[in-house]
C-alpha cells in the first residue's frame, strides 16, 4: 500500500491543503492498494489561480511550439506505456493485454493527434473583408470518470492544450493513480508550470468547487447524466461554456442482409470489452424475427465463452447496481440466456457476462444504461421498427448497422439518433468526432472538432 501526497499544481507536486485521504482499491481482490489526498476547495482555488496564472503566456505560444510540447508528451506517453498499462490494470481490474491496447494505446494516438492538429489548425482564417481569429477559450475545469481513466483525460488535456487553453483536471476518486502518471509525463514533456494542474478528491468535493469557481470558463465533463445536469446548471448560472459526455444505449441494428455471425460476435464483444463499462457500447442488439432465435444462441454461446476473462467492475457499488439491473431483467420477463446475477468468484467485483432475451423497449434493461457486461437482444419486424426501437432512448451516442451491401448500411445509419455510427464493424479512428445526440451529451471530442470546443472565435474586420 503506498500512501501519495501532494496535488501537482504550478509545475510540481504541493502539500494538499486538507487531511483526508481516498482509498484506492484493486477490483480484482477488494484490496486497497494505495491512497491519494482527498483535495478541498483550497486546493481547487489553488489550482484554478495557478491555470489563470499561466493563461496569457500559453495562449500567445506559437501553436507549433505548442504542437512540439504535445508531441512530446505523446513520446512520453509512449516510453511510459507498460506503466500506464499496469496502473490501469492496478486500480480499474481490466486485463493487462487490454490495458497496453487501449488504456495505454489509444491516449498515445489522441495525444498524437493533437500535436499534428496544433501544429496545421488555421488559428486564424480570413472571410470576406474579416479576419477570424480562434481563441482559447481561457481556463477549463475538465471532471473525468474511471471507465477509460486515461482516455478520458487526455481527450480533454490535448485539444484544451493545443488551442492554448489551461487546465485543472479532478480525475475519478477510483482511479486517481494513472492520472498522477499523467501528470508525471506532463512535467517530464516540459509543459510550462500551470498549464497543466491536477486535483484528486471526491466530486460532490473538488468536482463541484473547481465547477463552480469564477476563474474557470469551461467545464468540460464526462460521466453520468445525473451529474452532468447538476454541472449544467452551475455553469448555467455564471454563463459559463460546457461541455458534456454522457451516457448511452446504444443500438447495434443486425439488418436481414447482414453477416449475423459475425454481426453478432462482434456485437457481444463490444459489449463485454472493459466489463461493459463503455459509454458508446452497443447494449441492444436488435435482431429481424426470423434470423431472432439464430441470433440469441450464437450471442449465448459467444458471452459463455468469456468468463472471468473480461476482468471485474470497477467497485463494489457498480457490482451491486448491475446485478440489480440483471435481476430487474428477469422480474420484468427478459429470458436470460447467459450469466446472471451471481458473482462469479466470492472476491473481487466480477459479473458474469449477461445476455438476455425476449426484451421489449419497454423494459427498464432496455431504457437504462446498465455500465456492466450485460446485452439486451430485442426483435424487429421490419425496417421501420427497428428504426423506432433504435431511436426510442432518452441516449443518442453510438451504434452500430450491418448489412451485407454498405449502401443500405449507411442509409439506415443516416436515419439514426446518434452522433457515432460503426458500419460493418468499423474501427476506431481518434480523428473522428464522438459526442452525444439528445441526452447523451453536449460538444463533440477528438479530432478537429474536439478541438473546437476549446476555441472561441473574434472577428477584425477591415
Ligand atoms: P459520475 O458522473 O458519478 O462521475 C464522473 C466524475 O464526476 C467523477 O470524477 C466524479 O468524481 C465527478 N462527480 C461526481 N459528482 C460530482 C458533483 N456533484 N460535482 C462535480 N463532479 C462530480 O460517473 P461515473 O460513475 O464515474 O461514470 C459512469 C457514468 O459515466 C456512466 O453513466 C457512463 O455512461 C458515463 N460515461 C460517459 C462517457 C462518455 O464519453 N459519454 C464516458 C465515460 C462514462
Amino acid at each position: 500500500m503506498k500512501a501519495h501526497d501532494g496535488m501537482y499544481i504550478d509545475g510540481a507536486w504541493r502539500p494538499a491543503a486538507g487531511q483526508d485521504v481516498i482509498e484506492v482499491v484493486n477490483p480484482v481482490d477488494g484490496q486497497v492498494i494505495a491512497t491519494v489526498p482527498a483535495g478541498t476547495a483550497e486546493d481547487v482555488d489553488t489550482a484554478v489561480r495557478a491555470a489563470r496564472a499561466a493563461l496569457a503566456d500559453w495562449a500567445a505560444t506559437p501553436p507549433a511550439e505548442r504542437a512540439a510540447r504535445l508531441a512530446a508528451l505523446r513520446d512520453v506517453l509512449v516510453a511510459r506505456a507498460d506503466e500506464i498499462a499496469e496502473t490501469v490494470t492496478a486500480e480499474l481490474g481490466s486485463p493487462l493485454k487490454f490495458s497496453q491496447a487501449v488504456h495505454a494505446g489509444v491516449p498515445i494516438a489522441v495525444a498524437g493527434s493533437y500535436a499534428e492538429l496544433a501544429a496545421t489548425y488555421a488559428f486564424e482564417e480570413k472571410t470576406g473583408n474579416s479576419v477570424v481569429h480562434h481563441e482559447p477559450v481561457g481556463v477549463v475545469a475538465a471532471i473525468t470518470p474511471w471507465n477509460y481513466p486515461l482516455h478520458q483525460i487526455v481527450a480533454k488535456v490535448a485539444p484544451a492544450l493545443a488551442a492554448g487553453c489551461t487546465i485543472v483536471v479532478k480525475p475519478a476518486e477510483d482511479t486517481p493513480l494513472v492520472a498522477r502518471l499523467f501528470a508525471d509525463a506532463v512535467h517530464e514533456a516540459g509543459i510550462p508550470a500551470g498549464v497543466f494542474n491536477l486535483v484528486t478528491g471526491l466530486g460532490p468535493v473538488a468536482g463541484q468547487a473547481l465547477a463552480e469557481h469564477p476563474g474557470v470558463d469551461l467545464v468540460s465533463f464526462t460521466g453520468s447524466t445525473a451529474v452532468g445536469r447538476q454541472l449544467a446548471a452551475i455553469a448555467a448560472g455564471q454563463v459559463k461554456k460546457v461541455a458534456l459526455e454522457l451516457g448511452g444505449k446504444s443500438a447495434n441494428v443486425i439488418l436481414p442482409s447482414a453477416d449475423l455471425a459475425k454481426a453478432v460476435n462482434v456485437g457481444v464483444a463490444n459489449v463485454m470489452s472493459n466489463s461493459g463499462q463503455t459509454c458508446s457500447a452497443w447494449t441492444r442488439m436488435l435482431v429481424h424475427r426470423d434470423r431472432y432465435d439464430e441470433a440469441v444462441e450464437l450471442a449465448a454461446a459467444a458471452a459463455a465463452k468469456y468468463g472471468e476473462r473480461i476482468g471485474p467492475v470497477v467497485n463494489a457499488k457498480q457490482q451491486a447496481r448491475v446485478r440489480g439491473y440483471i435481476e430487474k431483467g428477469v422480474a420484468e420477463g427478459a429470458r436470460l440466456v447467459a450469466g446472471g446475477p451471481e458473482a462469479p468468484r466470492a472476491e473481487g467485483y466480477f459479473v458474469s457476462p449477461t445476455v438476455f432475451a425476449d426484451v421489449t423497449e419497454d423494459m427498464t434493461i432496455a431504457q437504462e444504461e446498465i455500465f456492466g457486461p450485460v446485452l439486451s437482444i430485442l426483435k424487429y419486424e421490419d425496417e421501420e421498427d427497428a428504426l423506432r426501437i433504435a431511436n426510442g432512448t432518452v441516449y443518442g451516442l453510438a451504434g452500430a448497422v450491418w448489412a451485407g451491401d454498405e449502401a443500405e448500411a449507411v442509409a439506415f445509419a443516416r436515419r439514426m439518433e446518434t452522433g457515432q455510427v460503426d458500419i460493418n464493424g468499423g474501427r476506431f479512428n481518434p480523428l473522428a468526432p464522438f459526442g452525444g445526440y439528445k441526452q447523451s451529451g453536449v460538444g463533440r471530442e477528438l479530432g478537429v472538432h474536439g478541438l473546437a470546443e476549446y476555441l472561441q472565435t473574434k472577428s477584425l474586420q477591415f
